[in-house]
């Protein structure tokens, strides 16, 4: 069985965050990698669970250190993926990232035998907005501004290897499963 690095991309508010919650349930295989990201936690947000928070200083010296596999700006913020841990736990384990589809296609580019780029997508825009209004973790301006970015998001998922769509969330899990499991088997 192959170690893989699975990069789950989608435009905010799809359901990426839920959807990993339950694979890393339902996977044992599997180990989140936990971005670093200069922006605020969320109410609920746990430091070193859903990121590590740091401040603008501590993420230009990372990239300057050379210790992010890929990173990006978004919204005025950094973001990046821990070089380190990724490829540590390569070695004994599969990786989930959940990071956009930019950063995705940077890891595809560096480690392309053992990237699979697996895009959630919304039914419709509609349900998109709907599910971040519902969120109730945005000002109006940030969904705004989420929303703006999602048709970027959008645009890009003809490059990743597998689109699913988050409608029914059981159904959804059901389908990234079956691909995790196609891929680790995979010679
Ligand atoms: P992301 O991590 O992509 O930004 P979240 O996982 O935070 O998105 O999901 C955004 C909101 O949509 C949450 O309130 C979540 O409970 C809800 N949600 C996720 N999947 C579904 C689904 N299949 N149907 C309806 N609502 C969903
Ligand atoms: P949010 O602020 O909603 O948590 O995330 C905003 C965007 O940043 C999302 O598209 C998310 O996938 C992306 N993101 C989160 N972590 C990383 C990362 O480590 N690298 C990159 N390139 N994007 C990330």
């Amino acid at each position: 069985m192959r170690n893989l690095l699975f990069v789950i991309s989608g435009p905010s508010g799809v359901g990426k965050g839920t959807l990993v919650e339950e694979l890393l349930k339902a996977d044992g295989g599997l180990q989140k990698s936990v971005s670093c990201t200069t922006r605020l936690p969320r109410p609920g947000e746990t430091p070193g669970r859903n990121y590590y928070f740091v401040d603008r200083e501590a993420f230009e010296r990372g990239i300057e250190e050379n210790a992010f596999l890929e990173y990006d700006a978004h919204f005025e913020n950094y973001y990046g993926t821990p070089r380190a841990f990724v490829e540590k736990t390569l070695k004994t384990r599969s990786v989930i990232l959940e990071i956009d589809v930019k950063g995705g296609l940077s890891c595809k580019r560096q480690m392309p035998e053992r990237t699979v780029l697996i895009f959630i997508a919304p039914p419709d825009l509609r349900a998109l907005k709907e599910r971040l209004l519902g969120r109730r973790a945005e000002t109006e301006e940030q969904i705004e501004l989420r929303l703006a970015r999602a048709e970027y998001e959008l645009s890009r998922r003809e490059q990743y290897d597998y689109v699913v769509v988050n409608d029914d969330l059981q159904q959804a899990k059901e389908e990234l499963l079956a691909i995790i499991q196609r891929e680790k088997n995979r010679n």
